[in-house]
């Protein structure tokens, strides 16, 4: 399989290269040629798969003419050895519990999924790779952990100050090894900027090895389709509709299911869930993309004014807005509806949801019709959020033993002003 660049000036990559870069020549986005579609008898057999052997079959499907089919194999099985379980709140509404991994957030499946398909890649390499990611809470987190103590890669993540919680601050900074923390004083945007800048600066580049561990990167987010799989296997079979809720900042979590949907998953649609950077949902409905400033809400992994994964979403839709329309339905949810929804789904159900998985919940309750079934992405552990849940339900919150082990570990990070001059001098320091 060839990767095209989704700007269309960049000759076409082979998965490596895709894959080891991160972000195409020409700043664009990375797309396989040709979209996999799977036959009728893995969708026959699908219930009675495992997560494993989903996650390996459809690795085998999306990269194995590229890796050599044992060692693709032991990737999925090593990324996927957790549960995901699927659990049922109502008889319309299911929740796919995607916390519990070693970083308790969704991350953790492509994070993992990534960090030991660059590690097969890279294994020969003479020179370090650095591995640059951009952090609206989880992805660093989850990409430390992938990737602590792997040998010649050296991890350096960006977060905003401030803005993430201090669990998540906690599981940012305190690895050390081959990881460090820049506490860059400004918001997830100029973290994002500053990454890109980097890529895109050539001096840097020839001096350094770098890619990319956030959703741009194929290896990242690619491997998410298979939870979509495996939710659907774990439903069973039903004569509903079946519609994701995904709640969703930077996309990548939603075009992943874009991805199973169009390989022949049958899913009747899509919710593109937001907290009130809502750039998405208000495209879906008029058709113009306006990227803006990210505003903080308690959903904060969201908080995303200039959604990468959104040029990937209009190639598989090419670029016809009825079309994603069509499939994709929008829905966003202020700092005061999450609240409610958090209240809301315990009262209910007696389940504990986090923010971001409350929106997702909130966007089922409002708009599932009788003949449809939904499920959300519950996308992080409600003790990653432990403040405002809190708080917002006058009830404690149980912390899981491997959250918890990161709070009684020192901070260390590096301060950065959100200056691309500053950044780079930093990056030249350190080579
Ligand atoms: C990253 C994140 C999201 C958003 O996922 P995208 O793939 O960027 O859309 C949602 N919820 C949580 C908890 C996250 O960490």
């Amino acid at each position: 399989m060839q990767y095209y660049s989704t700007n269309q000036q960049a000759p076409k990559a082979d998965l490596k290269e895709a894959v080891v870069r991160g972000l195409a020549p020409d700043k664009g986005l990375h797309m396989p040629e040709q979209l996999p579609v799977f036959s009728s008898a893995f969708f026959e057999q699908l219930h009675n798969l495992s997560l494993q052997e989903i996650g390996a079959e459809v690795a085998k499907c999306f990269f194995g003419d590229s890796v050599d089919n044992k060692a693709l194999k032991q990737i999925a099985e090593e990324t996927l050895n957790f549960e995901i379980p699927l659990v049922k709140l109502s008889e319309q509404i299911f929740s796919l519990e995607l916390f519990h991994g070693p970083t308790c957030a969704f991350k953790d499946v492509g994070g993992r999924f990534m960090a030991r398909m660059l590690a097969y890649f890279t294994q020969n390499e003479q020179q370090d790779i650095y591995v640059l990611t951009a952090t609206s809470g989880d992805t660093g987190s989850a990409v430390a952990s992938g990737f602590f103590n792997v040998p010649g890669i050296k991890v350096i993540i960006l977060y905003p100050k401030g803005k993430v919680s201090h669990i998540q601050e906690q599981q940012l900074t305190t690895h050390g090894h081959n990881i460090t923390a820049l506490e860059v004083d400004g918001t997830f945007d100029d973290c994002q900027k500053l990454v890109k800048e980097a890529f895109n600066t050539e001096g840097l580049r020839k001096k350094l090895k770098l890619t990319s561990a956030n959703s741009i990167n194929l290896a990242r987010f690619l491997p998410q389709a298979i939870y979509y799989y495996h939710a659907v296997a774990q439903l069973g079979k039903t004569d509903k509709k079946i519609v994701f809720s995904v709640p969703s900042g930077n996309f990548g979590n939603l075009t992943a299911g874009i991805f199973a949907w169009n390989s022949g998953l049958p899913v009747h649609k899509f919710i593109a869930a937001t907290n009130v950077n809502d750039i998405v949902p208000q495209y879906l409905e008029t058709g113009i993309f306006s990227p803006k400033h990210s505003i903080k809400t308690l959903a904060n992994a969201m908080d995303v004014g200039n959604p990468s994964n959104f040029v990937r979403m209009l190639e598989i839709f090419e670029h016809q807005h009825d079309k994603m329309a069509e499939m994709v339905k929008g829905f966003s949810l202020d700092d005061e509806g999450i609240q409610k929804y958090m209240q809301l789904i315990y009262e209910k159900h007696q389940y504990i949801a986090d923010p971001h998985g409350a929106i997702g919940y909130a966007a089922l309750d409002q708009q599932l019709q009788e003949n449809e079934v939904g499920i959300f992405l519950e996308t992080a552990h409600p003790a990653k959020f432990i403040d405002i849940t809190e708080k917002v339900l006058q009830r404690e919150v149980p912390i899981p033993e491997r959250l918890g082990a990161y709070l009684k570990k020192k901070k260390e990070a590096v301060p950065l002003k959100a200056d691309f001059n500053a950044f780079q001098d930093y990056l030249y320091s350190i080579s």
